[in-house]
């Protein structure tokens, strides 16, 4: 545990007040932590300097998952608009709600590649009837995919399509590796509900796809990738510390359900963690794997 965590490392509460938290992202130049409240439907942000968290945005199309580019600007996904989108100024701009086959499902959690572009899961949350996580709508292609967005030539292709319903994703150090965890089973009788590891060929596509690990209790939502290639996953009662080979070296026990989690802070050592209403946060002694590429 001690190149896990420094020996102080408690893990504090900042915020309650969400009906489910998603998508935390720091924000370095403002130090702030942004996250969404899908249900809620709208952003958050708790301000480092000050402890307060204020709501960004309301009726914000549901926002989920959310990374920073390679120019530090914030990239999301939406359900409410299907789409991967950019905040910029005149608030978020859609890069891509579409393929060849239709419009995407709900897009969940996105990483950005070194080489700027972007990779995002498309499970059917945000369409689901009930309304709670997006607009009720209908699937527009048969399946839920992975797909890699190239915004310098604007195409889109599918990279994973041999999930159920692909949640949270994360590269490994050096781009060698996509995990990508499935919460399949959360709708679907026997689905899988573990991450699975692929080969990234090219910088483009995917090949190797086996199974690594089942995290329990619940299931892998979101995750990141520490600078040492370990992987930080989020389950229903803590965050736990696995090897790349899928050994477990570690959990935080969390009081609610973690959907989620990031590193930031000013030396980018902090783990924040969205939970259920809440949002903690703890010490690590790593950061986040992107940040030795950025
Ligand atoms: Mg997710």
């Amino acid at each position: 545990m001690t190149d896990l965590f420094p020996p102080d490392a408690v893990l504090e509460h900042l915020f309650t007040g969400a009906t489910w938290g998603e998508g935390p992202v720091w924000l370095p130049a403002l130090r702030r932590l942004r996250w969404s409240d899908i249900p809620g439907n709208r952003i958050l942000e708790y301000d480092e300097a000050s402890g307060a968290t204020h709501v960004l945005r309301t009726d914000a199309e549901y926002p989920n998952g959310r990374t920073l580019d390679r120019q530090g600007r914030v990239v999301q996904c939406s359900h409410g608009r299907r789409a991967i989108e950019r905040e910029s100024d005149d608030g978020p701009q859609t890069l891509v709600d579409r393929w060849a086959r239709g419009r995407f499902n709900s897009p969940n959690d996105v990483v950005v590649a070194r080489d700027r572009t972007i990779w995002f899961t498309d499970p059917p949350y945000g369409i689901h009837e009930s309304g709670r996580e997006g607009h009720p709508g209908r699937p527009e292609y048969d399946g839920c995919f992975v797909f890699r967005f190239d915004e310098a030539s604007g195409t889109v292709d599918p990279v994973i399509t041999d999930m159920v319903h692909p949640n949270g994703l994360a590269f490994s150090p050096d781009e060698s590796v996509l995990y990508v965890a499935d919460t399949g089973y959360l709708q679907v009788p026997g689905a899988p509900r573990g991450i699975r590891a692929y080969d990234v060929v090219d910088g483009a596509r995917c090949t190797g796809g086996r199974d690594l690990v089942e995290v329990r209790p619940g299931a892998t939502d979101g995750m990141r990738v520490d600078a040492e290639g370990r992987i930080w996953s989020s389950s229903a009662d803590s965050v736990q510390v696995f090897s790349s080979t899928g050994e477990r070296l570690a959990a935080i026990p969390v009081p609610e359900k973690v959907s989620n989690l990031c590193f930031g802070g000013g030396d980018g050592r902090t783990l924040y963690i969205t939970a259920s209403t809440s949002l903690y946060r703890i010490r690590t002694a790593t950061t986040d794997a992107q940040c030795a590429g950025r």
